[in-house]
Order: C-alpha cells, then structure tokens, then sequence
C-alpha cells in the first residue's frame, strides 16, 4: 500500500496558510505517496480543491485521519483531530512545543510520532526544511509594507514639478531572518536604512543589502546563532544610543527575539515619546510581548501621533508564499524519511531526532517534558 499523507483544512482563527500547495502534491505523488486533501484546505490561500489534480480531495474528516500514515498541518491539530488518528500516525508541523502542553501530552498518550518543524535544527543541511526562516522572510517583507501603508510619507526620493521629496528613514531593529528582509524590502523601496543588533556578526550581513549598522559597542551572542539577553548596564547603553536614531526615524520595525523567552523591550514609551508625529512602529515580535513598551498585540494604536502596531499570523497575510515555502520545507523534511516507498524515519539523524516532539509514548523533547512534568527548571 502506498504512504498516504493527509492535510486537513486548518481552523486556528487567523490561519490562512495551507501545508500542501498543488505543485508539491504532484512532487509527492511522483513518489508515489497518495495525497488526501481535506475539501477547501487551500482556499484562503487560494489554492481552491480542482487545483489539486494530483489530490484525492475528501470530505469525511474522520476517514481521512483515520486512513493517514502521515498528518501534515501547519498550526497544532486539535484534540479531537488527535483522537482521530491511527496510533503510530506521523504528524507534522508547527506544534508549538513549550505551549501546546495538553495536545503534547495527548500525542503522547495516543502514540503519535509527532514532528515540530520549529525544533528542526538551525544546521547548513536542514536550511531548505526551515520553516522559522521561511516564514520570518514573509514577516519581515511584509512589515515594511504596513509600514508603507501606515505611513504618509513615500519611502523613496522623488524628483518632481512640484519639488524634492526626501526619502524615508527606517530603522530595523533585530537582523535576524526577518530583520534582514525587512531591511532589503525597505531599501528595495528606496528607503535610507539603519540597521541593529545585537549579535557583531550582523554588522556586515546588514552593510551588505545597502543600509547602515547603528554600532551600540555592545555584544551579545549566546549560544546556536542566538542574542543572549542584555544585561540592565547594557541595556541602559542601547537605548542611549538608540533613542536618537528613532526619533529621526520616520519607520522603525522591530524584529528582536529571545528563544524561549519574552521579547525584549528594547523601546520603552519614553523613546516614542521624542519621535516625530506621523512615524510609524511594526512590532514583529508582538507574539512575545512586543520590542516597544506600548505595543499591544494585534492592536494598531496612536500614542501622540505615532502609529504602533504589532500584527499577529503575518505569514498569513502573504498566504499564497508562505503555504509556498512552508510546503517546501514539509516536502524537504518528509522525502528522507521515505525508503523503499516505506516511512523510516533515520533515528540517528539529528534532524529528525532534533525535530521529534512525541515518539514511542514519550515527549522526546526534554524541555517541553520537563514543561509537562512541573519541572520547569
Ligand atoms: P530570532 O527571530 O530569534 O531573533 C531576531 C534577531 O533579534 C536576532 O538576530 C537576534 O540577535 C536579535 N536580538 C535579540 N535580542 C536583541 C536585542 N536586545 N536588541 C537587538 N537585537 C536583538 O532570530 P532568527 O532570525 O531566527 O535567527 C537566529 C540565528 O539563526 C541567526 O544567527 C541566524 O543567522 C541563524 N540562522 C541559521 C540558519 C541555518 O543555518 N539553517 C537559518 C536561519 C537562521
């Protein structure tokens, strides 16, 4: 029999993307693999059900899940979806290990074999399976063009009969994935850009795309390519130097993350308060608490003139590409997995042993274990 591989229609309010686009069904079922297509599972990324020509489109939920040897979903399923699934049944996406503890818990009960592509490991091999790199790529294009929106200013200069318009001036804070796009995005619209961060390496990643480092003498790489936090000295130093950057700023899109831990506040209400009438702040990291002390998540608010906003499930914004990337990555992380048209998932490969949230009865990943046991030390 071959591997049949399910994808259900996602139904987390907000979530338009879809974890299978019709393109990499084709490529799966070149393989082999039949595919199982929940009816209208592309439709709010535009990818309607007579796309998927290589699909078996279903409408009885219950059989699908009960016929699949793999799940593919992009949010976490839900407890009735998980009751559905045959034990042994693969699942795959972005599970929210740390968060998710019932459903965790639930997999583990049910023994699912469940994958959190959040965990796949940041390593050269695994770049093409990266779903947080793809999606922040999204997120950070589509900062600056709220950005844009909210703004009352053209980002780029313009020479006209009725006289020279300056360019904007954005500062992009964290550059990271999504920091970095953000800063091409905006330079690509002919902004003046700085950029910051933390981490020395980013120096010439951001000189690089055409904008400009803000040095703050401050260095904080942790541990895996990721900031540590800053210390209270340290972080008095930022925002003295920072504050006058964002006051002649006309955007600023903040992007700066912590694995695991809160945002940092990197832009307290006093900053906001020294910048001009009509700037304009995206919050990226507005999941975690926000980069800007006023941030509220999904809320736009004017504090005196100056829009701040921290958009959620951005990727959904940009549906079409991010189901585009995010079935990509699905499709790079499962195909290892396939010998001899069998699923065999390599046990002794750190990505899939990296990436493995519940397996054999037991969550495999130890801090959402110790999260589940009450032992959060
Ligand atoms: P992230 O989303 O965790 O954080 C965004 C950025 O915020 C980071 O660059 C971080 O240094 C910065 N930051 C944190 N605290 C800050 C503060 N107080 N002030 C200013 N900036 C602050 O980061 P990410 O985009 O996921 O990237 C994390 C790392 O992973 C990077 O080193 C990146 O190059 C690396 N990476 C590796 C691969 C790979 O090899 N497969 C793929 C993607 C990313």
């Amino acid at each position: 029999m071959p591997i049949r591989v399910a994808v259900p229609r996602e139904t987390t309010p907000g979530e338009r993307r879809v974890a299978l686009i019709p393109e990499v069904v084709r490529k799966l079922a070149k393989l082999d693999i039949e595919v199982l297509v929940e009816a209208g599972a592309g439709v709010n990324a535009h990818y309607p059900d007579a796309e998927y020509d290589a699909a078996r489109i279903v409408t009885d939920t219950t059989a699908m899940y009960s016929e699949a040897d793999v799940v593919l979903t992009v949010q976490p399923p839900s407890a009735e979806a998980i009751d559905k699934l045959r034990e042994g049944t693969l699942v795959i996406g972005l599970l929210l290990p740390f968060q998710r503890l019932e459903h965790i818990t639930r997999l583990k009960e049910r023994n699912i074999t469940s994958f959190a592509m959040e965990l796949v490991p940041r390593i050269s091999r695994a770049q093409s399976m990266d779903v947080l790199s793809s999606q922040a790529a999204v997120a950070g294009y589509k900062a600056v063009l709220m950005a844009a929106n909210l703004s009352g200013r053209f980002f780029p200069m313009l020479t006209t009969a009725a006289g020279t318009i300056r360019p904007v001036k954005a500062v992009i804070i964290g550059a990271g994935v999504a920091g970095l796009q953000a800063i091409a995005t905006a330079r690509r619209l002919g902004a003046i850009v700085e950029g910051y961060d933390v981490r020395a390496a980013t120096k010439e990643q951001v000189e690089s795309l055409g904008a400009k480092f803000i040095d703050i003498d401050v260095a904080a790489e942790g541990t895996g390519g990721y900031a540590r936090e800053l210390t209270e000295a340290e972080k008095r130093q930022q925002q003295a130097v920072l504050a006058e950057h964002i006051a002649a700023a006309d955007v600023v899109i903040t992007t700066a993350a912590l694995p695991g831990r809160p945002s940092p506040k990197i832009i307290p209400a006093s900053m906001v308060a020294d910048m001009k009438p009509g700037s304009v702040i995206i919050d990226l990291a507005a999941e975690g608490g926000g980069n800007c002390e006023l941030t509220q998540a999904g809320e736009q608010l004017d504090h005196n003139g100056v829009t701040i906003y921290g958009p959620l499930e951005v990727p959904s914004m940009l549906a079409v590409h991010a189901s585009e990337m995010y079935a990509k990555n699905l499709l790079n992380f499962l195909t290892p997995m396939i010998q001899d048209g069998q699923l065999a998932p390599d046990w002794d490969d750190e990505v899939i042993a990296d990436s493995a949230l519940t397996h054999a009865g037991e969550i495999r990943h130890e801090p959402t274990r110790k999260l589940v046991a009450g032992d959060a030390s």
